[in-house]
């Protein structure tokens, strides 16, 4: 090892199009000698390399990935390693750090770590059918390639019955469709059949594709691994092609701003025995 410490930016880019990733992302990108990531997101940012080393691997050689820009970083270099929406959320971060670990890395040690936000895909899919996580709301990955599917299949179960909103990452790929129609069938046991869903495809990218269904007919179109899937609570509703989940504004207060009758502004709503407010 030199004495010069590198620096490993991990950096989400964001959903695709440059005007979603942030000026932190861009400004890590330019700073760097070396950029390691994914093909399809190198992709994304070719036109941010010039002149610049490139590592691109397939999407099954992670930690060979991970191992090359922290081996290189650790060396002198100023490496970014990049993972579309927010490298940690189901991207590489978490690699990195496990990577970290296991060659005895220390806080102060070369190299210096920076992590760089970005927007994940749940928000700019939000963002494209309304403002359908404006109540509490969770991720599920679908993935069993590194997580039994009895565990996503309980947690699938448990969000469903709490009424979460549920936003499902990697919901299906060419060889994995079973686990799209498994996690239907367990919402569906706990929401009605009318129950807003969004599929989105592609965010921000050039084939974006947004299809606002039901939880009833979801199945009937292409899920695949560029779709996130949002399925809406019991209180999420369809409003001028829109999906809305409400905060629970009209629980408490009617449209002229006045507060209704039992509830006092800055303190907890009161419930009636029988209600199901959101
Ligand atoms: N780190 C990424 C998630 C990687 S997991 C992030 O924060 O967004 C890969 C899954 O993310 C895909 O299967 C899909 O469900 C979702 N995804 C990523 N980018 C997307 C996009 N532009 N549009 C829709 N879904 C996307």
């Amino acid at each position: 090892m030199t004495d010069s410490k590198g620096i490993l930016y991990v950096v989400g880019i964001g959903p695709g199009a440059e005007a979603h990733a942030t000026p932190a992302a861009l400004k890590a990108i330019a700073e760097a000698q070396l950029v390691v990531g994914y093909t399809t997101y190198i992709k994304l940012v070719r036109h941010l390399l010039d002149g610049k080393d490139i590592v691109k691997t397939g999407m099954t050689e992670e930690i060979g990935r991970a191992r090359a820009a922290i081996e290189r970083a650790r060396a002198g270099a100023t490496v970014a390693l990049i993972s579309s929406g927010d490298a940690g959320v189901y991207g590489m971060a978490g690699l990195v750090f496990q990577v970290l670990q296991e060659i005895g890395w220390k806080r102060g040690d070369s190299p210096e770590l920076r992590l760089i936000p970005g927007m994940t895909a749940l928000n700019a899919c939000a963002s494209l059918v309304g403002a359908p996580l404006v109540h509490d709301f969770c991720s599920i990955s679908l993935s069993d390639l590194l997580t039994p599917w009895s565990v996503i299949a309980r947690r699938i179960e448990a969000a469903a019955s709490a009424d979460f909103v549920i936003g499902l990452y990697n919901p299906a790929s060419g060889r994995r469709t079973r686990q799209i129609v498994d996690a239907q069938a367990i919402i569906r046991r706990y929401r009605e059949a009318s129950t807003p869903v969004a599929l989105v495809k592609s965010a921000y990218r050039d084939m974006e594709q947004v299809v606002l269904t039901d939880l009833e007919n979801c199945l009937d179109y292409e899920i695949g691994m560029l779709t996130t899937v949002l399925v809406g609570s019991s209180h999420t509703f369809i409003y001028e092609g829109y999906m809305v989940t409400p905060r629970g504004y009209t629980n408490k207060y009617s449209f002229d701003g006045t507060v209704l009758p039992g509830q006092r502004p800055g303190f907890s709503l009161v419930v009636p025995p029988t209600s199901e407010a959101d």
